[in-house]
């Protein structure tokens, strides 16, 4: 049988090896009788799976000392809320800059707790980032929000933004972990983890400490980041076998040689099908070359009226969850840290044998 590769957008693919090791300590782990499912989070069993999970995500990203790392729930979307509750008060503005779906959803939801303002968002369809020189960033602004790859429309940006003084803050739901970044240039660093890290209902927030103990008193205090940095993320129960599994990921990515090893691939996957994708009439891809996704590889048929039969046949020929999102239509491979070159190249001969036969 030829292996099965899933390019879903989220939940996503996890490496193999993990999945394994999962399955062999799921009854038992460590000797401990129980399975991580079934264990106190503040046993020292979970506790010393936390700590280590937390120790790997902070070597991985090079986390300096002055940066809490936080392992939440209530997803990306609870950090929409999260971010103007922790930072700002009613009467503040935050400035978005506006590169695709998510962005405008992350604006939406502040939008009830600030004034959320979009400085900059392209004019047609989401295919590029607004040239930096034309953020028409506010003065009082209280930080400046970014989406650093935008999943559903594949945008991403190859560099991280210069906004000054501002605190800078970047959801980053599919793209942390799949190439190195300079925490440093960050105020709040914040992920859902299904994409690029683990299973879903694991959210991470890396959040520099001088911008903790800042919430509005009506800030929930589940999103508190202070709060859940000072109870060591347990405020209440976290979602114990989520942070297990990101925590093997965390391991595997230490052992492919961490994130510069895991750009050095990544790059390699998305240029290999981006080739592909450019040196064909029969499929394009619309975002402009200098801000194309390495995670999210959205594509088109020249003639959509084929897009079903596409669809059948690749998953008949084990490549699964092609299907673009529904506002984009087409096709979407996502092609994230655990989606090896061996799927990436399987995807790439595919296409172009279907081409051969319907182009
Ligand atoms: C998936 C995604 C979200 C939503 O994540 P949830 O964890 O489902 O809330 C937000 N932003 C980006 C960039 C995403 O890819």
């Amino acid at each position: 049988m030829s292996p099965i590769y899933n390019f879903s957008a989220g939940p996503a693919v996890l490496p193999e090896a993990v999945l394994r090791e999962v399955r062999d300590e799921l009854l038992d782990w460590g000797g401990s009788g129980m399975s991580v499912m079934e264990m106190s989070h503040r046993g020292k069993e979970f506790v010393s799976i936390a700590e280590a999970a937390e120790a790997d995500l902070r070597e991985l990203l090079n986390v300096p000392e002055d940066y809490k790392v936080l392992f939440l729930q209530g997803g990306a979307s609870g950090q929409f809320s999260a971010i103007p509750l922790n930072l700002l008060g009613e009467s503040a503005s935050a400035d978005y800059v506006v590169t695709g779906s998510w962005g405008k959803k992350a604006v939406k939801e502040a939008g009830k707790y600030v004034q959320a303002r979009v400085v900059a968002q392209p004019a047609g369809a989401f295919t590029q980032i607004p040239p930096r020189e034309e953020w028409d960033l506010s003065a009082d602004a209280g930080y400046v929000h970014v989406t650093p790859n935008e999943t559903i429309e594949g945008v991403e940006y190859h560099d991280t933004p210069d906004v000054g003084d501002v605190p800078l803050i970047g959801d980053f739901s599919s793209t942390l972990l799949s190439r190195p970044i300079d925490v440093r240039r960050w105020g709040v660093i914040y992920a859902g983890a299904q994409k690029n890290i683990g299973p879903a209902g694991l959210t991470i927030v890396i959040v520099r400490e001088d911008l903790l103990g800042r919430a509005r008193g009506t800030c929930p205090s589940v999103l508190n980041w202070a709060d859940q940095a000072a109870a060591d993320s347990m405020l209440n129960t976290p979602p114990c076998f989520t942070w297990y599994v990101a925590g093997k990921v965390f391991a595997w990515l230490k052992a492919q040689g961490g994130l510069p090893a895991m750009a050095a691939i990544n790059e390699r996957k998305a240029a290999a099908l981006y080739q592909a994708i450019d040196s064909s009439d029969f499929y394009a891809n619309p975002v402009d070359p200098v801000a194309r996704s390495w995670m999210n590889v959205p594509f088109t048929l020249a003639n959509p009226e084929l897009d079903g039969e596409f669809l059948a046949q690749a998953k008949q020929a084990g490549l699964l969850t092609l299907k673009g999102h529904r506002s984009v239509g087409g096709m979407r491979a996502s092609i994230y840290n655990a989606m090896p070159e061996a799927g990436v190249q399987a995807l790439i001969d595919f296409m172009a044998d279907f081409e051969r036969r319907h182009g």
